[in-house]
């Protein structure tokens, strides 16, 4: 079956390898969904600049503060600095990252009147966004089909074959033109639940995964070498 996963490199046959991985990845993580809490698309944006280098669960912990305190554009650009980093000083990078957000707040007052832009080209012209937060930004703020390259889906869109790059945006540029329009945000949610359940980067759990016939590496991990591990543990 591997042999038979690494010669499929036809498009259509990748596509429909990739369907069949979606619709099974679906059913497998029915609880898919993005890790970050936000309730519009600014929190969103400002959640994601937090996210950078940092764990989910600790921005979700950060932001519900920070979010009931600035509740516009113009609230952090207004702002005193200091004032915004003692919310977010228990994340790494904190300074850097309340420059990043009240820098893109300021631009966005300037240039959008306060409201989060919905399109990519707009969105990577704000400090601190660049197309991976653009287009998650677009997928699960407005719903717009879009594909954010974050760790996971850069590590799985390798190992499962979809693409040969390394780079975040050539691998956009690899993906999009097989993940069906309507299939794309969700298609970035499932593999990051599959890689933080079952596809995990130092030792995937091969024997165990629900798309181990459609993988080209099927057994990465042995058997033997998982025999004490649960089977999930997000
Ligand atoms: S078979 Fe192994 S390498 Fe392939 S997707 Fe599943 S866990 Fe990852």
């Amino acid at each position: 079956m591997a042999k038979a996963v690494k010669n499929a490199t036809h498009p259509a046959a990748t596509r429909d390898r990739l369907v069949k991985i979606y619709e099974l990845l679906d059913k497998e993580h029915a609880d898919a969904k993005l890790a970050l809490d936000y309730t519009n698309p600014l929190e969103l944006l400002v959640a994601l600049i937090l996210a950078a280098q940092s764990h989910d669960t600790l921005v979700n912990q950060i932001t519900p503060a920070l979010f009931a305190k600035y509740k516009t554009a113009r609230d952090y650009a207004d702002a005193p600095r200091q004032e915004i980093f003692e919310f977010v000083k228990r994340i790494n990078f904190a300074g850097i990252k309340t420059g990043r957000i009240q820098s893109c707040c300021q631009e966005l007052v300037k240039n959008f009147h306060g409201e989060v832009p919905k399109t990519l080209d707009e969105l990577v012209t704000l400090p601190g966004v660049g197309r991976k937060t653009g287009n998650i930004v677009l997928g699960n703020a407005f719903g717009i089909p879009a594909i954010g390259v974050d760790t996971h889906v850069m590590r799985l869109s390798q190992r499962l074959g979809f693409t040969k790059n390394s780079n975040p945006d050539k691998i956009e540029f690899d993906l999009t033109p097989i993940v069906p329009k309507e299939k794309q945000i969700r298609f970035c949610h499932l593999l990051q639940y599959h890689g933080r359940r079952v596809c995990i980067a130092k030792k995937p759990r091969c024997p165990m995964c629900v798309i181990n016939h459609l993988c080209p590496y099927p057994d990465k991990t042995k058997p033997e070498e998982l025999k004490s591990r649960p089977r999930k543990s997000s």
